[in-house]
């Protein structure tokens, strides 16, 4: 890689250095973010996917430069049966290293303890089944690529590629490598590579989590496309994506 900082793991960037190499990476194609992450973190290095409407492209992207990177999902145990028929049909199409994530507690267990906390306390439900087995799973690397994109929603415009975020271990670099990207664009690479769209995304959920319709919905006309995810609550995401900031490196 060409760029002085490239050789330097983030974490060791001062804040400024991070906020200059942010800058540059605005104009770096897809795959060179791709490639310079891979590259420096070798085996440490994973991608989470909730294997929603669109994840396909970036997964492809991925496996293109690393076929045996580690592709995590968190099963909480709530997903749309067609989330799991599209996770086993893009297995088998990239050959995808899964690895897949469990909470402590078993969906039947979870709802003989706890009833439908998604209606009442979705952030405890989101807490208990999705993050909590993430960021156990975060100890094992030093690098995480996601696929949030800033046309997502108004909540998401302000990301950047490459955060530190902690980690049990220390600190860990988010890598955020779509996040120019928009649905046109999704749709054209999808296209090229015969790639598949989540078997839900027709019929209008353009943001795909667990089925609860609390909890995903289709999108709103003229809304963004997260606009289904808890719709008429306050909450906009799971809590994977938005560590407390007193936990982000300073
Ligand atoms: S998205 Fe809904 S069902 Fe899934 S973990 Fe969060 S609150 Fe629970």
């Amino acid at each position: 890689m060409d760029h002085p900082l490239s050789h330097t793991k983030p974490e060791n960037f001062s804040k400024e250095q991070l906020a200059y190499f942010n800058q540059q990476l605005e104009s770096w194609e897809t795959s060179k973010i791709l490639e310079w992450a891979i590259q420096l973190f070798a085996s440490k290095i994973m991608i989470s996917t909730s294997f929603g409407a669109e994840s396909a492209v970036l997964l492809h992207l991925v496996t293109q430069i690393d076929p045996n990177i580690p592709v995590l999902f968190t099963d909480t145990g709530f997903h749309f049966p067609e989330t799991l028929l599209h996770l086993n049909d893009l297995q088998k199409r990239l050959n995808l290293n899964l690895r897949i994530l469990k909470p402590t507690l078993n969906t039947q267990d979870f709802l003989n303890q706890y009833g439908k906390l998604y209606e009442t306390k979705p952030d405890q439900c989101c807490a208990m089944n999705k993050v909590e087995p993430f960021q156990t799973a975060l100890q094992d690397y030093d690098a995480w690529i996601t696929g949030v994109r800033r046309d997502q929603s108004h909540t998401r415009q302000k990301l950047v590629f490459v955060e530190i975020i902690s980690n049990p271990n220390g600190w860990l670099t988010k890598i955020c490598p779509l996040l120019n990207w928009n649905s046109k664009m999704l749709w054209d690479y999808a296209k090229k590579f015969d790639l598949p769209y989540h078997p839900l995304w027709s019929r209008g959920y353009l943001s795909i989590g667990c089925s609860p319709d609390c909890c995903t919905r289709p999108a709103q006309l003229g809304q963004d496309p997260r606009s289904g995810r808890w719709a008429n609550k306050d909450k906009t995401e799971c809590g994977i994506h938005t560590l407390p900031l007193s936990a982000q490196k300073e």
